[in-house]
Formats: structure tokens, sequence, C-alpha cells
């Protein structure tokens, strides 16, 4: 590890190690180590092949065969994912009482599936589908077995419109889960941001929350010139330097 990497790990587990209320957001970074594609990240994010238009509730609507035929290896690939070091550790940081929730943008289920409990879906997640015209709701196993049977889009069997997975889409008003993200944001006195561009609201709105920053990031975020501490490399190794520095040095 570069050695101002190396300097940042230690500057973020002194923070960590004094804060009385740390809470965690990530983003599609935390899970492209795990085989998921973010958004943006420059030749691999989805923006390269699909249209940002794609992930909008008008284009759900106008056109939700298209939304499946489209999603559905996306939706395969998140599937058959398994959690990386990031979750893995940030499961045990919850465990040990240093992170006191994450609040993620992601979709994919994979910190519960790494040991996080406390786990605040603010963008919905892909365990389940609803139908948009009844309301009634359906497990996503089924409906991604009728994509690959080759009905689409899949319809709700009691009134017959579309099913749209329980994910928030673009245009779409923020679920009721957001109001506990942002108790938890004004509760905290640290927080760490992991794997986000920080482009999309109002989950960017999070971090202002905290005087106390630390971004983990490949890139460069909004957020790094108010950051107390800003690690430029990938999540999964810098999160296991981060717990390896907080075991040794402070016995947490
Ligand atoms: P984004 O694509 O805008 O930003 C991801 C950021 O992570 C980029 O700045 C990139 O440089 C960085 N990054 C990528 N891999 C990294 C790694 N291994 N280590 C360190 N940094 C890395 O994603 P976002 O900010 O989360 O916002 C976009 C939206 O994407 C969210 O609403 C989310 O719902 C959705 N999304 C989710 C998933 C998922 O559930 N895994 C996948 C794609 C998109």
């Amino acid at each position: 590890m570069a050695e101002h990497l190396a300097r940042g790990v230690k500057e973020a587990a002194a923070l960590l190690a004094q804060a009385e209320y740390c809470i965690a957001l990530t983003g599609a970074g935390v899970s492209t180590e795990s085989g998921i594609p973010d958004f943006r990240s420059p030749g691999s994010g989805l923006w390269t092949r699909l249209d940002p238009m794609f992930f909008t509730i008008e284009s759900f609507k106008a056109d939700p065969a298209q939304f499946y035929r489209l999603g559905q290896e996306l939706f395969a690939v998140i599937k058959e994912a398994e959690p990386n070091d990031t979750h893995i550790v940030l499961g045990e940081l919850e465990k040990r009482g240093l992170v006191k929730a994450i609040i993620t943008q992601n979709i994919d289920g994979l910190h519960q599936k790494g040991g996080a409990r406390r786990v605040l879906e603010i963008h919905g997640s892909l365990e389940s589908a609803s139908c948009i015209g009844c309301g009634c709701r359906v497990s996503m196993e089924g409906v991604i077995g009728a994509v690959l049977d080759g009905i689409l889009p899949p319809r709700c069997s009691r009134c017959g419109d579309p099913l749209k997975p329980d994910i928030i889409l673009f245009g779409e008003a923020m679920p009721p889960v957001y109001q506990e993200a942002l108790l938890e944001a004004e509760k905290a006195d640290c927080i760490m941001v992991i794997g986000s561009s920080m482009q999309v609201s109002p989950a960017n709105l999070l971090p202002r929350y905290s005087e106390n920053l630390i971004i983990i990031n490949r890139e460069p975020t909004v957020y790094d010139s108010r950051a107390r501490v800003v690690l430029r490399g990938n999540t999964a190794p810098v999160m296991r330097s981060l717990l390896d520095e907080l075991e040794l040095c402070y016995g947490l």
C-alpha cells in the first residue's frame, strides 16, 4: 500500500476510534469488487453501455418490457454476486460497535450477505417487486424466473399490470427509510462515505451532517475538499487495512 494511503488509513482509524456514533454511507463502488458494475466508473460503468434514461420511472412505465430486456443481465449478475472485504469489514465494524448503521444506495443486498444487520437501503432492493397498478408485492425470484421464460414484462397475477422491482428509479419519491437515514446522519459524529461518486440526490446531502468525514473512493468526489481524510484507492483493501489498524493500534 502506498505510503500516503497507509498514512490516511491511520488517520481514519484514529477518527473512528474517537467517534461515538459513526455511520457508513455506501454506493455502487463497494460492489464493483464483487463483479457488479457501478454507474460512472470510466470504461466499466453502466453509463458506458446503457442510457441513464433507462433508469427513470417514465421510461419504465413507457416500456416495461424493454426495462427487463436491458436490465436482466444486471439482475442476474447481482443475484450471483458474493460480498467482498468491504461488505465483510463493515459487518465486522458494526458487530464491534464502531459503525452504528450502514446507509446504502445499493440494491444488491451484499451488506446483509456480508454480515451487516442495520442496513438502510435508501434506493430499495432487488429482493421483491410490486405491481404498479394494485401495489401487490411478490418475490423477485419469481419475476426473474418469468423474465427468463421470456415473459416480458412480468405481470401481476391479480390485475395484470406490470411488476416493477422495488428499487427507486430516477424520478420516484424516496422511500420512508430515507427519513430514518436522515436521523442517523443527524446523530452521527463521523460519516464514512465509501464507493460513491456522491452525484445522486438526495443521498448526496447526507455527508453534510458531519464535520468528521472519511471518504474512500477510487476517484475524486465533490466532498473531498471538506473531508478530514480522503483515501483514494479500492475500497476492499483499504477497508481491510482499516480493520487491521483498529485491531493493532487500538485493540478494537
Ligand atoms: P457511481 O457509479 O456514481 O459512483 C461509484 C464511485 O465508486 C465512482 O466514483 C468510482 O470511482 C468508485 N469506485 C468504483 N469501484 C471502486 C472500488 N473498487 N474502490 C473504490 N472506489 C470505487 O455510483 P453511486 O454513487 O452509488 O450512485 C449511483 C447509483 O447507482 C445509486 O443510486 C445506486 O442505487 C446505483 N447502482 C447500484 C448498484 C449496486 O447495487 N451494486 C450498481 C450500479 C448502480
